[in-house]
């Protein structure tokens, strides 16, 4: 294995990496979609224009921030029924995923993490059939020795545990990739793992302030960052 590379530590043999706001900007795309869809539906129904629905969202998200449930708050906030929330959540099951791309240098990086010997995975949580659309839409199916996905919101402890059993690795020879600070990166850090926050999209920009320890975690703006040679 290489030595070149300066931000992996040298003790490193794999890669778990999380898919959305890591691989791809989902904040900014799927997300934002999403509440677009939710605006048509809460125009009509608290009688406003689309624009003032999507603010409306964004203010919600905002204070309580990206794992409040923003469309149940408005339906109690305007006393909105039941029916209101099944319709919101029916279209946003509907999002048209096409067009939806990996950060440019996603695909470059992992090939070549791969080519350098590195056991990747991919560890996701999230609806099983909307995580495996988007896995197939950006191409990945066939991207990483193994796919995860898990459908529990504290399910990646028992995931990276399962993956460190099953390829008979150490803690301290994996790294964990993401954005999220309690739900991956911190979890990582517990197993004994090496930690890279991705500094993207709108978990890490909510909870960046709640970071703990910054210097056990290598920070990163781009998965090539990885890759750079501290020698260049
Ligand atoms: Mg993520």
């Amino acid at each position: 294995m290489s030595k070149l590379m300066s931000l992996i530590p040298s003790q490193v043999k794999a890669i778990i990496f999380d898919l959305d706001d890591t691989l791809y900007d989902c904040s900014g795309t799927l997300v934002l979609k999403s509440k677009e869809l939710a605006a048509t539906i809460i125009s009509k129904a608290i009688k406003c224009s689309e624009a003032e629905a999507l603010k409306l969202q964004l203010e919600f998200e905002g204070r309580l921030g990206p794992k409040a449930d923003i469309v149940r708050e408005i339906a109690s906030l305007h006393n909105l029924s039941e029916g209101f929330c099944t319709e919101v959540s029916e279209a946003i099951n509907d999002l048209n995923l096409e067009g939806t791309v990996l950060f440019p240098d996603t695909m470059g990086s992992i090939n070549e993490l791969k080519k350098v010997g590195y056991k990747l995975f991919l560890v996701t949580f999230g609806a099983r059939e909307m995580q495996e659309k988007k896995i197939k839409v950006l191409g990945l199916e066939k991207a990483f020795d193994e796919i995860i996905i898990t459908e529990n919101p504290r399910g990646k402890e028992k995931c990276f545990k399962e993956i460190l059993t099953k390829y008979d690795l150490e803690p301290k020879q994996v790294l964990c990739v993401g954005d999220k600070i309690k739900d991956e990166i911190e979890v990582g850090k517990r197993l004994g793992m090496s930690t890279a926050l991705m500094k993207h999209g709108r978990h890490y920009h909510f909870y960046k302030s709640e970071i703990i320890d910054e210097e056990t975690h290598i920070h990163i703006s781009k998965i090539s960052e990885l890759l750079e040679n501290s020698e260049d």
